[in-house]
């Protein structure tokens, strides 16, 4: 795709972001294309985020003066998301936009993040070192983009994300970094809990098995192996061959349950524990996994932690036959 081209689709985009924000041009003026030096001191500072898991990250930052606006709610899929002209609007109007990079959502961010300027652009993964990467069926370039579920490498990422924004309002500098350290801490505590717990799990039955490939870090990260009917985007359809393949594995290895996530349809699991049953194997259709997306307002899953808890405890429940008892696993390490 050209320069020229691309200049001309990002002003056709945002042509259309203006033309739907509804503001006469002195309310654009006031909040429009502003550097954040001129902001005024009770001001807040607009950020823009793509999926939940951003907008989780900036909202723990943020507080208390930041309004972040998150383009991706529940059950949103950010592989085969387009911006809608609320998300375009918003954008106009915001002084920071995060990506998660990696591909996760295609080719869009790149298309805005051309027509930036003074505004700035980041993407959450470039906090990761390049061998903290998971190359997707080992080749070179082919980013897996769902790390946010080793949490080890979320701190790390929301780290450097603190440092960039602390960069960017220098007077915000002292609120950002505390803000950074309580998330950071909180995720550390979050992770040694799935340790603990995912570790008592039976080695043989360490199996997670899903509808789409998001969970490879998470398993890298936990010690548990990880197998998908669809590769690491939602773009390329499954086949039958693959459900087959999948069933044959299941029957073989006696695994006990697979896991539908929030943001893909489980018609094909469906199919999968079909299969199974032809082959006299029960396997469990185990709760929904929250994988790209976050659960809904006002529940304890619309935070990364809250929704990476929730997976946790489903995982651990399914596969060790076990119930959870809170009691039993929380420390004051
Ligand atoms: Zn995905």
């Amino acid at each position: 795709m050209s320069k020229h081209f691309l200049q001309i689709l990002v002003g056709g985009i945002i042509l259309l972001a203006s033309a739907c924000t509804g503001n006469t041009e002195s309310e654009q003026n006031i909040t429009r294309n502003r550097p954040v030096d001129q902001l005024r001191e009770d001001e807040k500072v607009i950020w823009v985020a793509t999926t939940g898991m951003i907008t989780d990250a900036l909202n723990n930052l943020g507080k208390p003066f930041s309004k972040v606006y998150g383009m991706m709610g529940p059950g949103v899929d950010p592989h085969l998301y387009k911006p809608t002209p609320a998300d375009l609007a918003m954008l106009e109007k915001s002084h920071f936009f995060c990506h998660n990079g990696l591909n996760l959502e295609g080719k869009f961010t790149e298309i805005l993040s051309l027509s930036w300027g003074y505004r700035r652009t980041y993407a959450i993964s470039a906090g990761l070192n390049i061998n903290d990467i998971i190359m997707a069926d080992g080749i070179e370039g082919n980013y897996d983009p769902h790390f946010w579920f080793d949490l080890n490498l979320w701190r790390k990422s929301v780290d450097s994300l603190a440092i960039v924004l602390s960069d960017l309002y220098p007077r915000l500098f002292e609120e950002i970094q505390a803000n950074s350290l309580a998330y950071q801490a909180e995720i550390e505590n979050t992770h040694k809990w799935a340790l603990r717990v995912l570790g008592d799990i039976p080695k043989e039955n360490r199996v997670l098995v899903t509808a789409h490939d998001a969970f490879q870090y998470f398993g890298r990260a936990y010690d548990i192996e990880v197998l998908a009917l669809q590769g690491i985007s939602t773009v390329a359809e499954f086949g039958i061959r693959d459900v087959s393949n999948l069933v044959d594995i299941l029957v073989k290895r006696k695994i006990p349950a697979i896991f539908p996530e929030t943001s893909i349809s489980d018609k094909a699991l469906k199919a999968v524990v079909e299969g199974c049953k032809r082959n006299n194997w029960e396997v469990q259709l185990a709760p929904t996994l929250y994988g790209d997306a976050l659960g809904g307002a006002g529940t304890p899953e619309a935070t990364l932690l809250g929704a990476f808890r929730h997976n946790v405890i489903v995982i651990y429940e399914a596969l060790s036959g076990k119930t959870y008892k809170e009691s039993d696993w929380v420390t004051n390490s």
